[in-house]
């Protein structure tokens, strides 16, 4: 006789609802449960296990998608990429074997052409986050275009200065103006060695680096983890000229509404830069392309997504993140108590007290979830960034309010 099958293994349709039911339960803060220190010897069975870890993982996380959620560029997801990555994680399929996942590599091919064109780019992969798709680009840099430095404004995101420590690349940084783009005229005459990155959407203040200077430099990598995005909208022209870079970054887990990890390298000549960042192997039936090994498919929940709004539902939610950081901004611009930095470039708010009280009041006084800081120079700043298209502007004016009004 063999063994009896293991079920956990299968399709368990009334535990996946209970798990889902769950999901739409509220569990206070005092509800959780304490989780064993060490491994336990003995199960607690899958049931029971999910009731004792919901109200810890479900009630302890931060709700990205509440009325007040403004502070990161972390988006709340929508429940059909949920649905796809249940999907995902019951299939397991791993993109480095085609025999592994026939289809799933097919499916991030797809994805990549269909978002390729409003980049002018023609090709690439999907990588665990932007810091990784940077480094896939400055990789490449350094392999088809021989640099052997990278120059960023000193607004770029750290991910670029990590590449360049790990690719052994030397790495300098330009002054950035006013509203925090770089400042051309402090790039060196002579970049015919360099990357050169420019950023679409700086980490700390949204700013657009100037695309007009693309060409310059021997490789140009455009980092548009955040502001990439608006490439699919009515704000495409913030990001014109992106079409003439060799490479570009954008994160599909941040104005993409993506579970993590999802993000995606595009480069001009794709087929190039990826025979250059592959390798073979005698257990590989196709080279292995960039920095990964195993991985699974995210790009399943991002075609999902796409295929359910389409381009215009993409644009009208991004649109919307915009219009209510503008009202934001608008607002607190007319506030005698505010300095507003500038108007948002790409929906990140940025301001401060004029006098009193401290950052850090505002900050401890403001609900969690609201805001966030950003150092500028030796200057502490208060950040807002529109990823949550159910913020509640009014509400969280409210709150802001309530916090200056008691100083
Ligand atoms: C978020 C961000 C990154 C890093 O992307 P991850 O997806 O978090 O790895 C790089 N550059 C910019 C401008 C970013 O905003």
């Amino acid at each position: 006789m063999s063994e009896p099958l293991d079920k956990e293994f299968f399709l368990d349709a009334d535990a996946l609802r209970h798990a889902v039911t769950l999901m739409g339960q509220h569990f206070s803060s005092d509800s959780r449960v304490a989780i064993p220190l060490r491994l336990p010897e003995q199960g607690l069975g899958s049931l029971e296990a999910m009731e004792r870890l919901a109200p810890t993982v479900l009630g302890g996380a931060a709700h990205l998608g509440s009325a007040t959620a403004f502070a990161h560029k972390d988006p709340p997801t929508p429940w059909v990429t949920w649905a796809t990555t249940l999907w995902n994680a019951s299939l397991n399929q791993n993109l480095l074997h085609p025999a592994t996942a026939p289809v799933a590599r097919q499916l991030e091919e797809t994805v990549v052409q269909w978002l390729c064109p409003y980049f002018g780019m023609h090709g690439g992969h999907m990588t665990p986050g932007s810091s990784a798709a940077n480094l896939t680009a400055l990789w490449a840099a350094r392999e088809c275009a021989g640099v052997k430095e990278v120059i960023a404004s000193e607004a770029a995101h750290l991910s670029i200065k990590k590449s360049a420590h790990i690719l052994g690349l030397s790495f300098r940084t330009v002054k950035v103006d006013a509203v925090g783009a770089i400042s051309r005229h402090d790039l060196p005459n002579d970049l015919s060695r360099a990357a050169l990155v420019l950023t679409s959407g700086t980490t700390s203040v949204g700013a657009l680096d100037s695309l007009e200077l693309i060409g310059r430099a021997a490789w140009t990598h455009v980092d548009a983890a955040w502001g990439g995005p608006l490439r699919l909208t009515r704000h495409a022209n913030l990001l014109a000229n992106i079409e003439r870079a060799d490479s570009v970054a954008v994160s599909s887990h941040k104005w993409l509404f993506q579970p993590k990890e999802s993000a995606l390298i595009m480069f001009q000549n794709a087929s190039k830069a990826h025979e250059a960042i592959s390798f073979g192997g005698s257990y590989l039936t196709e080279p292995n392309i960039g920095l990964l090994g195993s991985h699974g498919a995210s790009a399943i929940p991002l075609l999902a997504m796409l295929w359910s709004w389409g381009r215009e539902g993409i644009a009208k939610r991004i649109e919307h993140c915009m219009g209510l950081a503008d009202t934001l901004a608008l607002q607190l611009g007319h506030d005698p108590r505010v300095v507003l930095f500038a108007p948002p470039q790409t929906g990140i708010v940025v301001w401060r007290p004029r006098t009193a009280p401290s950052i850090e009041y505002v900050l401890k006084h403001l609900p969690a979830g609201i805001a966030s800081t950003v150092t500028l120079g030796d200057e502490k700043w208060i950040r807002h960034t529109a990823a949550n298209p159910n913020a509640d502007i009014a509400l969280i004016l409210d709150e802001i309010n309530q916090v200056l009004d008691h100083t």
